[in-house]
């Protein structure tokens, strides 16, 4: 495996599946199958997952709600995503922990970076739920951060395009997909994979991140496996 320890980025619009909101227990089951492959191999799997299939902050403000309320509104959202994960790969039988950096200890753990740690190093998927713990952030932000304090060798953003193209490959059918890229040429070619705050802190402590299609099954175990099959972002 190319890969020991990972931090997995998954969206809430991922938890969809063919839905237009909510969560999708099918997917939830093919996620969990995925992440079985790669536990099974000894990769140490850290999981941050969205909220954008149930509430995002930006949507409520823009609706005339206070942004600070709409985005721990965001974050809670994050937290019934990270439950239903939990549970999905429980179903599967796969020891799992939810963390939350919001204090929620009735249902999850609060995050403690050590206890994190040795979760993963007993085997266990750690979840990571409500994001940064701070409004005006995204969960790509707590990713990158989350990945950056557990030492994860690299970030997967797992999202229902394979990579990285020059232009949007759902609109524009000559997009050309990249293999691999610096840092410096996504700065360069404007390209967006994160928001300006993850990616900078992926930049600065040299967190690879590698975008691809997670929603193949068996694409995860290919990528931990050193397949090209997505877009690594290195140095
Ligand atoms: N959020 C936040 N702080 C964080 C992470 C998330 O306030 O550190 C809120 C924010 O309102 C965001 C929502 O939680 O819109 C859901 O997260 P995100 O939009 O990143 O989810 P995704 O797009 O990955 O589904």
């Amino acid at each position: 495996m190319a890969y020991k320890r990972i931090l997995l980025k998954l969206s809430g619009e991922a938890l969809m599946g063919e839905r237009n909101y909510g969560i999708d227990p099918k997917r939830l089951a093919e996620y969990a199958e995925d992440i079985k492959e790669i536990t099974n191999q000894g990769v140490e799997v850290a999981i941050v997952i969205g909220g954008g299939n149930i509430f995002r902050g930006v949507a409520g403000a823009s609706n005339g709600m206070d942004r600070v309320q709409a985005d721990y509104m965001g974050m809670l959202a994050t937290v019934i995503n990270g439950l239903a994960l939990q549970s999905a790969l429980e179903d599967a039988d796969i020891p799992t922990r939810l963390q939350t950096a919001i204090k929620i200890e009735a249902i999850a753990e609060p995050f403690i970076k050590r206890k994190a740690v040795r979760h993963l190093e007993k085997g266990r998927v750690v979840i990571f739920g409500s994001g940064t713990g701070n409004p005006f952030f995204t969960t790509d932000s707590a990713a990158v951060l989350r990945a950056i304090e557990i030492n994860a060798d690299v970030i997967l953003k797992g999202t229902r395009v394979d990579g990285i193209y020059d232009s949007d490959p759902e609109k524009n059918t000559n997009a050309i997909k990249f293999d691999k890229l610096s840092f410096d040429d996504v700065l360069k070619k404007g390209l967006k994979i994160m928001d300006t705050t993850a990616f900078t802190l992926s930049q600065e402590n040299e967190l690879p991140i590698i975008v691809f299609d997670m929603n193949t099954p068996g694409n995860l175990f290919k990528v931990i496996a050193g397949e090209n099959i997505g877009t690594i972002v290195k140095n």
